[in-house]
């Protein structure tokens, strides 16, 4: 009894990291709003706003008084949206019963990882890779194990399956990815549905960036190959990036049916269903003009030649240049060891954190730290900024740069 109550918390929280991205990006804010002019390359989301289109479908649901609880998975009209897209977009045809929204593609991973990961379980996570996973896979009571990529991210068969056990459970695959922006190429897509078959490994797609592609490539969701990697796979998807929406909360996954609905039943007993406004305003960004999207994601790819430019000019940063997603990647690990005086103390820039520190402290430049990531050679820039903000970062962290000593 007296132990329960000197416990405050439950080893699960206890071993739950913050999240540094939304850590750093709420730090930015917080100092921007103090009246700091700082840049801010921290952004997880896109610097456009929602669809007039969609706000509009919104507004009609709350007056004709769409306002209340919906089936926990999503109403009817949702699930049928989310299926005409998977079809037209990604070759996938799948039943309602095979199919649930959730409070963000976020809700839709936790979901998974809760229905189909416990104790004993492995879960192959390729590094960098989206803060989250790690985390939830944790959360679920499973071990994660990171998994290398090469110099330009990419991932192999190969490599994946010397880490393949006999506990191996699910393999998570992000492409367009989150941090790197790197996208798996068919053949290499086609070797990882190959050895899941093989081993029986179920695999998580997160294609929440699918839109944010670049150069005329197209995202390949690995489970249209066959239906053997179709039953394995839970696609995840949602609206945050493709439509502006992050604040609207709006997620999905399609999948087996039986995972499906063990995935609804936790989320019956946590969340219920996402707001009932946001699944109609839903309903109308999965159907309607796809206008807004395109304008996104030819302005990313912009900034993206900009930026990609303009930081391989920098002595001592080297950055691939990413088929997708809007963040940029660059291996600033040749800098570490550097030095710089702040306030009469010499420090020294010797990892990810304390370079981003660096920048914060001495160049109001907010970049997030690749630690996070399991890259602590790199830092995150998101370019979902203006361009006069990228130009005018871009040029403060190469001046902070070459003052380092
Ligand atoms: N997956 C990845 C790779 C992401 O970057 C994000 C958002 N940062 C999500 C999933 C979650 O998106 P949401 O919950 O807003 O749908």
């Amino acid at each position: 009894m007296i132990d329960a109550l000197t416990r405050k918390l439950s080893e699960r929280a206890i071993n739950a990291l913050p999240s540094p991205t939304l850590t750093i990006a709420a730090k930015a804010n917080a100092l921007k709003a103090a009246g700091r002019d700082l840049v801010s390359f921290s952004a997880g989301e896109p610097d456009f706003d929602t669809p007039q289109n969609v706000k509009d479908a919104a507004i009609k649901a709350i007056v004709a008084g769409q306002t209340k609880y919906t089936p926990s998975s999503g109403t009817p009209a949702l699930k049928n949206a989310i299926i005409a897209k998977l079809e037209r977009d990604n070759g996938l045809s799948y039943k309602p019963s095979q199919i649930i929204a959730s409070t963000g593609a976020k809700q839709s991973i936790y979901n998974a990882m809760q229905a189909i990961l416990q104790k004993g379980d492995e879960v192959l996570i390729p590094a960098p890779y989206w803060v989250s996973y790690p985390e939830q896979v944790k959360l679920a009571g499973a071990k994660p194990v990171i998994v290398p990529t090469d110099a330009e991210f990419r991932l192999s068969a190969s490599v994946l399956e010397r880490f393949v056990t006999a506990e191996t459970k699910l393999i998570v695959l992000n492409s367009p990815s989150n941090p790197t922006g790197a996208v798996y190429d068919e053949s290499t897509l086609k070797d990882i549905a190959e050895l899941a078959v093989r081993y029986g490994i179920y695999v998580l797609s997160d294609e929440i960036y699918e839109k944010v592609i670049y150069d005329g490539r197209k995202a390949v969701s690995i489970a249209s190959f066959n239906s053997a990697i179709k039953d394995l796979t839970i696609t995840v998807n949602g609206l945050s990036k493709s439509h502006s929406m992050t604040g609207w909360r709006l997620g999905y996954a399609a999948g087996d049916a039986e995972i499906i609905a063990a995935m609804g039943r936790i989320q019956d007993q946590s969340t219920s269903n996402p707001s009932s406004i946001t699944q109609a305003a839903g309903v109308e960004a999965l159907n309607g003009p796809q206008d807004a999207v395109e304008v996104m994601r030819v302005e990313f790819q912009k900034r993206r030649d900009y930026i990609v430019a303009a930081l391989n000019e920098i002595p001592g940063v080297v950055t691939n240049k990413p088929g997708g997603a809007f963040y940029v990647f660059p291996n600033v690990g040749k800098l570490y060891g550097r030095k710089y005086t702040a306030n009469g103390v010499e420090k020294t820039v010797s990892d990810s954190d304390s370079f981003a520190e660096y920048l914060l402290d001495q160049a109001d430049v907010a970049v997030i730290p690749g630690s996070g990531f399991g890259a602590d050679d790199y830092v995150r820039l998101s370019y979902a900024t203006s361009m006069e903000n990228i130009v005018k970062g871009v040029t403060r962290i190469s001046e902070a740069i070459g003052r380092l000593a």
